[in-house]
């Protein structure tokens, strides 16, 4: 366990000055409620607006200013965010819950995509040239303008970052607007990258609901990406919809674990990561396993494995203790929402089984924790087969057949990731058929994530795609100039 620390204060950013606020947002330490850890601004409309004039100022220069010297900038960025890697993942740790691995993981996974945005910015955003039998034409891949990125609080830096790189190396310019549950670490990680490029190119706001509007409304704002919640993305649709803003939503997510008659049920490492695929980051992840279905004839087997499984790898307690695997809940409203789901099986005679072991009863006592659960004989149409969880728990259903899994796996509203356990022809064969953004054979949630792939949902799941190239081509507009060789049309009169 670390000790306490002074509080700290992070800025906001409007045209490179960094900005307090009279009043200042205290973020509280999951672990130790009755730590700070940390104040943020609490920015008004009027700050957001300034924010956004600043972008829109900075468009004019920095969209004609050349790619080789955005990408130059990003990539000094990313040296800078290197040497700061401890401070950033400890204060992450601090003031998310999430244990250190699992916050050095984020910064893995960030620094990797904006390494590959810069590398593969030079391919995807160059200019192409097409010579043909009806003339030339050029492809230009434009800046949209000035961004929104509005961002939850379960991975603050990667869905920061995962905007920004590909957002400012396509010449757009940004405002930023953290969640007030994880507002410390990703304004530091904000601080420095805005620290290499003009004023005004990257701005970052706090706050919450009048402030989001504005982002979201403002006309000058040109596209939306937003992470977050599917309720809070149909408010945001409808205040974008006056100025038809662009926008990438990645939201929430139900993902369905399949796991099939053919499931080899000592493969101990397989077992493992299904489990961490459920609870990692205390389950607060958008693409977790949130509701495993197991073939009816290796069910009981399964749920024996699993348990025991689950029981190995996690251990509850303080995220500075280097033995945890899982750390507290975010915050008070999600422990709350979390176990209303879980009384409401148990309510309903479904049987729940804590897993795990707790290593500082103490502190789980004090902060907000939950012991992690597995629940059975939940009812298909229960609320925590149905519903997002995003928190330490699972169902654990039996189906009949490949069919069955299918359709018991489709019936959601939602469709960001799944996974398909078992032989993998057979696998690939149930995977075809699942309606999901990416779907994953013998490996679940970040474990079988790769940022050269897009990334995004279907159904409510999201619009659009992060990662990979989209991830790129996202943040631009495709203009086509056309020079044709004859320009008069055969079937238009002289
Ligand atoms: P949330 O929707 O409550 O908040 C997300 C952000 O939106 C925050 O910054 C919040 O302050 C802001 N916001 C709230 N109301 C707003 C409004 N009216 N206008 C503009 N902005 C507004 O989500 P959360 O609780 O922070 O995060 C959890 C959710 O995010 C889960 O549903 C999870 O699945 C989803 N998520 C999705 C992905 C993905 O890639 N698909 C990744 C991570 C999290």
């Amino acid at each position: 366990m670390v000790a306490k620390t002074e509080p700290i204060n992070v800025y906001a950013l409007i045209n490179g000055d960094r900005i307090k606020t009279e009043n200042m947002s205290p973020r509280e330490n999951p672990t130790h409620p009755d730590e700070i850890v940390g104040y943020a601004p609490l920015n008004t409309r009027e700050d957001t607006i300034k924010a956004i004039d600043a972008a829109d100022q900075a468009f004019k220069t920095w969209s004609n200013t050349p790619l080789e010297e955005r990408i130059n900038r990003m990539e000094r960025a990313i040296a800078k965010l290197r040497e700061a890697n401890d401070e950033i993942t400890e204060l992450l740790s601090r003031e998310h819950g999430k244990p250190l691995y699992d916050a050095n993981g984020e910064m893995w996974v960030s620094l990797s995509w904006m390494e590959f945005a810069c590398q593969k910015a030079k391919d995807v955003l160059k200019e192409e040239v097409k010579e043909h039998e009806a003339g030339k034409t050029y492809i230009r891949h434009e800046p949209i303008g000035v961004v929104s990125a509005i961002t939850p609080w379960n991975y603050p830096i990667s869905l920061s970052t995962i905007k920004i790189a590909p957002a400012l190396i396509a010449g757009n310019t940004m405002v930023v607007k953290p969640s007030p549950f994880a507002p410390l670490a990703v304004s530091k990680v904000i601080d420095i990258i805005a620290s290499e490029f003009p004023p005004g190119v990257l701005n970052l706001v706090h706050g919450e609901a009048g402030v989001g509007e504005e982002l979201t409304s403002n006309p000058k704002v040109a596209k939306i990406a937003f992470t977050g919640g599917t309720n809070t993305a149909k408010h945001i649709m409808k205040a974008a919809a006056d100025t038809i803003k662009h926008m990438t939503l990645e939201l929430g997510g139900n993902d369905a674990a399949i796991v099939l008659s053919d499931f080899d049920l000592n493969d101990e490492r397989a077992m493992r990561r299904l489990v961490i695929s459920n609870f990692l980051t205390a389950g607060q992840i958008c693409m977790i396993a949130k509701r495993i279905y197991v073939d009816k004839s290796i069910y009981d087997q399964f749920v024996q494995k699993y348990i025991e499984a689950a029981n190995k790898w996690i251990r509850v307690g303080d995220p500075f203790n280097p033995e945890v695997t899982v750390g507290p809940v975010n915050n008070q409203r999600q422990v709350a929402f979390v176990q209303s789901l879980v009384d409401d099986a148990k309510g309903k005679g479904a049987e729940v089984i804590k897993l795990g072991r707790i290593l500082d009863p103490d502190v789980f006592e004090k902060g907000y924790f939950l012991q992690p659960t597995v629940v059975l004989g939940a009812d298909y149409k229960d609320r925590i087969v149905v519903e997002e969880q995003f928190g330490p728990t699972v169902p654990i259903l039996p189906f009949d057949n490949d069919e069955h899994a299918i359709e018991l796996a489709n019936d959601s509203i939602y469709g960001l990731t799944s996974s398909v356990w078992g032989v993998e022809d057979h696998a690939i064969k149930v995977a075809n058929r699942i309606q999901a953004g990416t779907t994953m054979i013998n490996t679940a949630a970040v474990q079988g994530l790769d940022v050269q792939f897009p990334f995004g949902g279907v159904k409510q799941s999201g619009v659009g795609r992060e990662y990979g190239a989209e991830g790129l081509l996202t943040y631009t507009d495709t203009h086509v100039i056309n020079v044709p060789k004859n320009g008069d049309l055969p079937y238009i009169p002289e």
